[in-house]
């Protein structure tokens, strides 16, 4: 049961807040998953906590590629999996993605409780958490990133919201398609991306469950026309002017 009152003009945001916190509880959210939430909040402030026509044009964009990977992955991280844990588990089914536990703060005792938690949601495969199947990539800041041979390394397309830039690089440099999800569309993360969804993946997950129910009846000509006619850098663009005129309007209101 939620603490919040449900009148107050910030419900939505600070249920969410309830929900990582309560992820900090369970030992699947870090302290600085904490802050980097926070960062998040400020841009979705300046959205207006919604999803613009932008993001989802990256949306449909990143959900025609999952369906047309060849071997598709969902990274998780604490913050994701404290957040919309039901609809990762949800949206894998529909594009055939492997889930994998990929942590920048890694540490097997949270890798074991996220990989737990996305059970109980309903996933059956969890990559990510046996050490026999992980291997070590370059990365400039952290040195070395774990990943798994039959999730990450083998995969062509990477869905990783909330992630680091350097470790979006590094998966880069790797020649993997990367689609992430970030309210932030400055971040070295959304530059680093392929498409990069700039949107609150409380709102965006939904919202990728409901485009692959319908991309995934489409014919594939179709679906890589949408992925051809994607350009992350024109997006993100427009992703800042939309927020550049929510805060004129707001500052001549
Ligand atoms: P980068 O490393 O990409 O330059 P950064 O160092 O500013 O970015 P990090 O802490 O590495 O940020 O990553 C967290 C990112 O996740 C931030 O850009 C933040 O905007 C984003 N973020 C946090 N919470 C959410 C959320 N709920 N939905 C979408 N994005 C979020
Ligand atoms: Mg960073």
């Amino acid at each position: 049961m939620s603490r919040v009152t449900k009148t107050h003009p910030r419900a939505e945001s600070l249920r969410i807040r309830e929900r990582l916190v309560d992820g900090f509880k369970y030992g699947l959210v870090v302290p600085d998953g904490l802050t980097a939430h926070g960062r998040g909040e400020a841009f979705d402030y300046i959205l207006g906590e919604r999803t613009s026509k932008s993001a989802r044009k990256a949306i449909e964009a990143a959900v025609a590629e999952m369906l047309l990977a060849k071997h598709p992955v969902i990274s998780v991280n604490g913050n994701v999996a404290a957040l919309v844990p039901a609809e990762i588990v949800e949206l894998a089914k529909l594009v055939e993605a492997k889930i994998e536990v990929n942590l920048f703060h890694g540490s097997k005792k949270r890798e074991v409780a996220i990989a737990k938690y996305l059970r109980k949601h309903g996933a059956e495969e969890i990559l990510g958490v046996y050490f026999k199947f992980s291997t070590w990539i370059p990365e400039i800041n952290s040195n070395r990133r774990k990943v798994d041979r039959r999730g990450i390394v083998a995969s062509d397309v990477v869905l990783i919201p909330l992630e680091d830039g350097d470790r979006a690089d590094a998966l880069r440099r790797l020649g993997k398609r990367i689609i992430a999800i970030d309210l932030n569309p400055m971040s070295r993360t959304a530059r680093a991306a392929d498409i990069a969804i700039v949107d609150n993946i409380t709102r965006s997950l939904p919202l990728m469950i409901e485009t692959a129910k319908g991309l995934s009846q489409k014919p594939r000509e179709e679906l890589r026309k949408i992925s051809e006619k994607f350009d992350n850098r024109g997006n993100l663009k427009a992703s800042l002017r939309f927020m550049l005129e929510r805060l004129e309007n707001l500052s001549r209101e």
